[in-house]
């Protein structure tokens, strides 16, 4: 029957695709992906060819509309992105929506999740976590974003572009206490994964120690706010202050 599957792909190691997802993948009509050139390579990978449509950020709401009519023709898709779970921080959301709309049928392949394998092996408190995902680009935004989630108690998960991860790490320093926990997840399942728990004072150096550390995928986690603790009494005493001002 009409189908559309939300398929997650591996991170890095291809061998973290599941059985589950190479069945759907021999079954469905189409795959649609962000990169046609990197789902191909993926399909070849595992002996497998199908006909690829792109939707990336660009195109989605048009794409939407195309994988509606297909599958309302009774043809059975499959969603991928580049890497990871789709409509995690990448497009996907807006096909998910138009296709429950239309009253067909979704499907979640679950699988590889970068946000979910970094937590796992953080060794963080985990039973609360906020997805932050990506920065903004721009300092000034960055910078209000940051000050919005200080009081968050929960672990909080950051995607980062490779080139952007000291600018992020510089901003979390100044954001946020100097004796939180940050955890850096890097280059997950891949060859030089590293996986990096130091506290936020020692961060940048621990960036800049290494060259190759400006390079390859980030996840970074930071500790949340300790409730009741310095930061709860710091936001207090700020709230205070600004109160002060206004009475005199
Ligand atoms: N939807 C994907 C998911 O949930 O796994 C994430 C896609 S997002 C466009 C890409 C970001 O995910 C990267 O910038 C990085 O922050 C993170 N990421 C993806 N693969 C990673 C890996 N192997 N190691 C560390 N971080 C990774």
């Amino acid at each position: 029957t009409a189908t559309l599957y939300v398929l997650a792909t591996p991170i890095g190691n291809v061998a973290d695709i599941t059985l589950r997802a190479l069945h759907v993948l021999t079954i469905v009509d189409a795959v649609a992906c962000e990169d046609t050139r990197n789902t191909g390579h993926l399909l070849s990978r595992f002996g497998l060819n199908k006909p690829l449509l792109a939707a990336h950020q660009h195109n989605e709401r048009e794409v939407a509309d195309k994988l509606v009519a297909r599958l309302l023709s009774g043809e059975r898709i499959a969603l991928v992105s580049d890497a990871g779970t789709p409509a995690v921080s990448d497009p996907g959301a807006r096909i998910v929506d138009a296709v429950r709309a239309a009253g067909l049928r979704v499907v979640p392949l679950p699988g590889a999740s970068a946000a979910v394998t970094a937590l796992s092996a953080s060794g963080l408190v985990n039973d609360q976590f906020y997805f932050v995902g990506f920065l903004p680009a721009k300092a000034k935004q960055r910078e209000s974003a940051l000050g919005l989630l200080r009081a968050v108690s929960a672990t909080m998960v950051f995607y980062e572009a490779p080139h952007r991860i000291l600018d992020c790490v510089g901003a979390l320093a100044a954001a946020f206490e100097p004796g939180r926990n940050i955890v850096f997840a890097r280059e997950l399942t891949k060859l030089f994964e590293e996986i990096h728990r130091c506290p936020l004072s020692e961060a940048v150096a621990w960036v800049k120690a290494d060259p190759h550390r400006e390079k390859g995928e980030y996840v970074v986690l930071l500790e949340g706010a300790s409730v009741g603790g310095d930061a709860a009494d710091a936001e207090a005493e700020r709230i205070l202050n600004i109160l002060l001002a206004e009475c005199s």
